[in-house]
């Protein structure tokens, strides 16, 4: 059976160090009951727990390891930057070629600023969204995720919701104040908050395709929508696709739907498995950003050789010809197998993919957005997470939170996921 019991030992001394026992809440596995895994190492499509069994794992540490965790090339190029040093805090060539890289996929952005993480670059872009327009509050959407800055903890997603604090603790209700929410796909009430604020808000900032309260997608028209009532009131557009970016297409969401914000921020694939996050758009109000203006920003191991090296080694993998393809045929035929595994076990569900993103809520369709996504048996969600657990599929912890494949998930993987969710799903019906 699915021993654990070194996992067990670990994570019970964990919870007396750290709080709750992790690094990020959501590995705690709270919202789906049950000790969480401890891992000991990953490669291509697999994790390893300490105790030696093998998950086919479709978190890819949240997103970075769509090539595969620890592919061979970016293990070999990290290795090289490593005997060079880890970190220079002065300039390095390394920054030039991930930016080139970054702006020549990236239609918005024609200059970009690394940072480290995407909490890092979602809380930069808002001061250089108010910076720009000289006005203070902004519009967000229920239900996604932005990082843990404080104005963005408000309705903030998965993270948040699985753990019941709609507001954090801590966070001023100043600062909330100027963070103005409406439900994702409802044109309507951004409209109305527009009309209700007049001149004051600086800008919009969404996902694009939404991962943070599961899968959801934009409706047709929604973002363009977004992007003319943005237009129409001097405000500016973000797209925060920390999430998105590289996984739905080599240009994000934005090139995948022929939307370009004003901004945009990444993390995750940019990073290639190590901390790194960006924002960019464009040139004008780049220029705000110091050095080159007045906007403060700035980070110690910012641009680092080692991130630097993971990205671009990462994105010269993605660039290669069939890719996207490959991705959006597995990741496809992974979702067409787990609607139809429910639904021959009589389970109410719905769900989708793109490119490399997936989802699914144990509910009738459609979500829309996040009040409907509340819909879902999180009860079943989390019997059958753990139940998958059992036959050596690792899932995200929450029935909120999108899934990931990537290069190196097999059809075998996949074949042999679908038969795991066909049996689990008998189980929790
Ligand atoms: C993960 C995520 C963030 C935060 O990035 P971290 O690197 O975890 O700080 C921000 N926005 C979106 C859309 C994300 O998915």
């Amino acid at each position: 059976m699915h021993n654990t019991t070194r996992s067990q030992e670990l994570f019970s001394a964990a919870q007396t160090l750290m709080p709750g026992g992790v690094s990020s809440p959501v590995r705690a596995f709270r919202s789906v009951g049950g000790q969480p895994i401890v891992f000991d190492r990953v490669k291509g499509a697999y994790a390893w727990d300490v105790d030696g069994n093998r998950y086919i794992d479709y978190i890819g540490s949240w997103g970075p390891a769509i090539c595969g965790h620890a592919h061979p090339e970016v293990i070999a190029a990290l290795h090289e930057a490593l005997d060079k040093g880890t970190s220079f805090g002065a300039p390095c060539a390394l920054e030039n070629t991930l930016a080139e890289m970054v702006i020549e996929a990236v239609p918005s952005v024609e200059m970009v600023r690394f940072v480290n993480s995407g909490t890092e670059a979602c809380m930069s872009v808002l001061r250089l969204m108010r910076a720009f327009t000289g006005r203070e509050k902004i519009i967000k959407f229920e239900g996604c995720y932005h990082g843990h800055a404080d104005m963005f903890l408000v309705k903030a997603g998965s993270g948040v919701a699985t753990l019941g604090l709609p507001d954090s603790p801590g966070v001023p209700r100043t600062t909330a104040a100027s963070t103005l929410t409406a439900p994702y796909n409802d044109l309507e009430a951004v409209k109305k908050l527009f009309a209700e604020n007049p001149g004051e808000i600086a800008g919009v900032i969404l996902e694009p395709v939404v991962g943070n309260a599961g899968f959801i997608t934009p409706e047709p028209g929604f973002l363009e929508g977004i992007r003319e009532l943005t237009k129409e009131n001097d405000a500016l557009l973000v797209f925060d696709e920390v999430m998105t970016g590289f996984r739905i297409s080599y240009g994000g969401a934005q090139a995948k739907f022929g939307i370009t914000p004003d901004l945009t921020t990444m993390g995750k694939v940019i990073g290639g498995g190590l901390p790194v996050g960006a924002y960019g758009g464009r040139a004008d109000i780049m220029a705000m950003v110091a050095p080159a203006g007045p906007m403060y920003q700035a980070g110690t191991l910012s641009g680092n050789p080692l991130a630097m090296t993971a990205g671009i080694k990462t994105l010269q993998l993605l660039k290669q010809p069939g890719t996207y393809e490959r991705l959006e045929a597995v990741t496809q035929r992974l979702i067409d197998g787990i609607l139809e595994g429910a639904r021959s076990a009589g389970l109410p569900i719905t769900g989708g993919s793109i490119s490399a993103m997936f989802g699914f809520f144990l509910c009738e369709g459609p979500v829309r957005n996040f009040e409907e996504a509340k819909a879902a048996d999180t009860a079943r969600f989390g019997k059958l997470h753990r139940a998958m657990l059992e036959r050596g599929v690792y899932l995200a912890p929450s029935a909120f939170e999108a899934g990931f494949t990537s290069l190196a998930h097999s059809d075998e993987d996949i074949d042999a996921t679908i038969a795991a969710f066909r049996e689990c799903f008998a189980l929790v019906a």
